[in-house]
């Protein structure tokens, strides 16, 4: 976006430096999202506190979760801090009829793919660490019984194919083979280990380093071991 602005094809940048330090025509530049913004003049006029004791203990505030696929009321939901899946697929209405849980992605495309019975993790930043997984920016997908993991797996490859903007090799030529290797099939571990940390080590930004957690979700909770 600040590139854009600037005139210049918009692609990320390198970091150091953070645009905090030098953004928008070299000056620091604070970028927000629009949620927080949206919560700047509620928390000027009822105090941090009140917002506070809007979330979860130990999950300060109210958060706006983007909750869609297989359930009743797919939306938009505000809802405590820390709420877990299971929560907020009951506030959307439950499953949709016919479908079972059985996997979510907690935070969109990048977050990674859970197994149903993670529903009961509090959903905020750094509680699914040690499940490989992130909440970004509380994007919730619920899948059934009558999805299959790995054809998600792939469209969400195929996806960050199409989004990588080719600026750096990890990226572009990465997303590229862990989609041919998830579309025929070769879940050659040692190859995507090796991919996947390449792209993590040496990606320009969050899209290409985040981009394997698809497939590693798909290797940890939902395939067999290799023989
Ligand atoms: S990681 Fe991907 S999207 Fe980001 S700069 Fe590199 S090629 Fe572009």
């Amino acid at each position: 976006m600040i590139q854009s602005i600037e005139g210049k094809r918009g692609l990320p940048r390198q970091r150091p430096p953070l645009i905090a330090e030098a953004g928008l025509f070299g000056r620091p530049t604070l970028n927000h999202n629009v949620e927080t913004l949206y919560w700047v003049p509620a928390i000027l006029r009822q105090g941090a506190e009140w917002f506070r004791a809007e979330g979860k203990p130990g999950h300060p505030g109210p958060r706006l979760y983007s909750v869609s696929g297989r359930v009743a009321r797919p939306g938009v939901i505000q809802a405590p801090a820390g709420s877990t899946a299971a929560e907020l697929i009951a506030r959307a209405g439950g499953m949709a009829p016919g479908h079972r849980l059985a996997a979510f992605l907690p935070g969109g495309a990048s977050g990674g793919i859970l197994p149903g019975t993670a529903a009961d993790r509090p959903l905020d930043f750094g509680t699914l660490d040690d499940l490989g997984a992130f909440v970004g920016s509380h994007a919730l997908i619920v899948l059934s019984h009558r999805d299959d993991v790995r054809r998600t797996a792939l469209n969400l490859m195929r996806f960050f194919e199409r989004e990588s903007c080719g600026q750096c090799t990890p990226c572009r030529s990465g997303t590229a083979m862990l989609a041919t290797l998830l579309a025929d099939g070769t879940l050659d571990q040692p190859l995507i280990a090796d991919l996947d940390q390449v792209m993590r080590d040496a990606s320009i930004c969050g899209l290409g380093q985040a981009a394997p957690n698809p497939v590693r979700s798909l290797l940890r909770f939902f395939a067999e071991p290799a023989p």
